[in-house]
């Protein structure tokens, strides 16, 4: 008998797309090649050990409480850990932020914030506001809510503010990454976080805030959260995937109470809650300062990481004097992010980041292209690398067969 179902797929679903980056890592996930590609935290950061004791402490203490299903708001203890940990932070930068628990809503992976905030925020074709280039995990969260995703100008230091004035009327939010932002790697500095809150107060444009990497600082922790500086004008978003474990899936929203309760119904209607055991797991890891001993150490770990992929791209490229060089044009050049997980690079004009893909793969080495994380206007020639997961001895021969793919391209 033949089958005669008829499937039709929703309209929203033509929109989605598999992730750009997961297919360019498929084909990169070839044995032996030395890979800049991804976009994972190191497996050599994750607290086993504690996660263990964890386990069993959370098994033995309140078995039913952990297994059973749960409020959707998140466990207790972990939103008030989170709220005194933010208020905490943005204290030590100098800016109040009395965050109230009752404000945190714990989600399943920042990811999932991304996807509940477009759901309660966006009709089709309303306006949603970018940085250029952004992440694009959050695009592709925004997408089935059929949003006009358009692009501000952005530099080194972040948001364009006079371009942000130009096409912020009737835009429902801003996104934005302050913390080594990804792709770029990028920091907003005081001064920009200072005139885009000034900014968005004088528009009245509400703001999304991204944070994963905020903690992963290396020399100096970066300035106070935008969201602190006027939480009713802010949604914060902030995980635990890269300073505990991403295969958790925890991460957290702080909402002001214009949109709290509709987050939340959505929240209700994706997963009721967020799972109850891994939050405990994770309220159990981090309790009496655990995070305090341990984000040093990954901070000290991807900061040697960075100084060797910086070390390698000099010694490989001794022509390059940086991205606002005069000669920027003709070499490939780079940034220094001061924290996070990677460096933004940029082949010589005329080259083309997806068409080198294939012959750096060739040569043993990979990367991600930097075109699909543009809302608008692509970079052709900018590539994200990542230095976190490769050791230092796979850094300097990664760096030296992109060197390779690159000359001969150019050759
Ligand atoms: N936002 C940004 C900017 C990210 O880079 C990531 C992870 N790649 C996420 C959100 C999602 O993180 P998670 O769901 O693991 O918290």
């Amino acid at each position: 008998m033949t089958n005669s179902t008829h499937w039709t797929l929703a309209e929203r679903a033509a929109k989605m797309n598999p992730s750009v980056i997961r297919e360019i890592l498929k084909v990169t996930e070839k044995p032996g090649i030395i890979s800049f590609a991804g976009g994972l935290p190191s497996s050599k950061t994750f607290p086993v050990a504690e996660f263990e004791a964890a386990c069993a402490k959370v098994l033995k203490d309140d078995p039913a409480g952990a297994l059973q299903y749960a409020a959707s708001e998140g466990y207790g203890p972990l939103r008030e850990l989170v709220a005194a940990q933010l208020k905490a932070q943005s204290a030590a930068a100098g800016v109040t932020w009395n965050v109230d628990p009752a404000q945190v809503l714990i989600t399943t992976g920042s990811q999932q914030g991304l996807d509940l905030v477009a759901k309660i925020l966006i009709d089709k074709d309303s306006k949603v506001l970018v940085e250029s280039p952004t992440y694009l995990g959050a695009v592709m969260a925004f997408t089935p809510m059929e949003p006009n995703v358009v692009s501000v100008a952005s530099d080194a230091e972040g948001i364009d503010i006079a371009d942000l004035a130009a096409k912020s009327a009737d835009a429902r939010f801003l996104y934005v990454l302050p913390n080594f932002q990804n792709p770029t790697g990028r920091s907003m500095t005081e001064a920009r976080r200072a005139a885009l809150s000034a900014e968005a107060a004088r528009s009245g444009l509400p703001i999304m805030e991204d944070n994963p990497y905020g903690d992963l600082w290396f020399d100096q922790a970066p300035p106070a959260p935008l969201t602190a500086r006027n939480p009713e004008g802010g949604i914060y978003l902030g995980s635990f995937s890269k300073v505990l474990a991403p295969g958790l899936r925890m991460g957290f929203i702080v909402a002001p109470k214009a949109v709290y309760p509709k987050l939340l119904q959505a929240k209700q209607a994706a997963d009721l809650h967020s799972p109850g055991f891994n939050q405990r797991l994770i309220f159990e890891v981090m309790q009496n300062g655990f995070l305090d001993r341990h984000v040093p150490t990954i901070r000290s770990l991807y900061k040697a990481q960075r100084d060797a992929m910086l070390e390698a791209l000099a010694k490989h490229f001794p022509e390059s004097k940086g991205p606002d060089s005069a000669n920027a044009d003709s070499t490939f050049t780079w940034n220094t992010p001061a924290g996070g997980m990677f460096l933004w690079a940029r082949l010589p004009a005329g080259m083309n980041a997806v068409d080198l893909l294939p012959h750096a793969v060739d040569k043993g080495v990979a990367f991600v292209p930097g075109a699909p994380f543009y809302a608008g206007n692509a970079d052709a020639r900018a590539m994200r690398l990542s230095f976190v997961t490769p050791s230092v001895e796979e850094i300097h021969r990664g760096v030296a067969a992109l060197a390779e793919a690159i000359h001969a391209q150019r050759s």
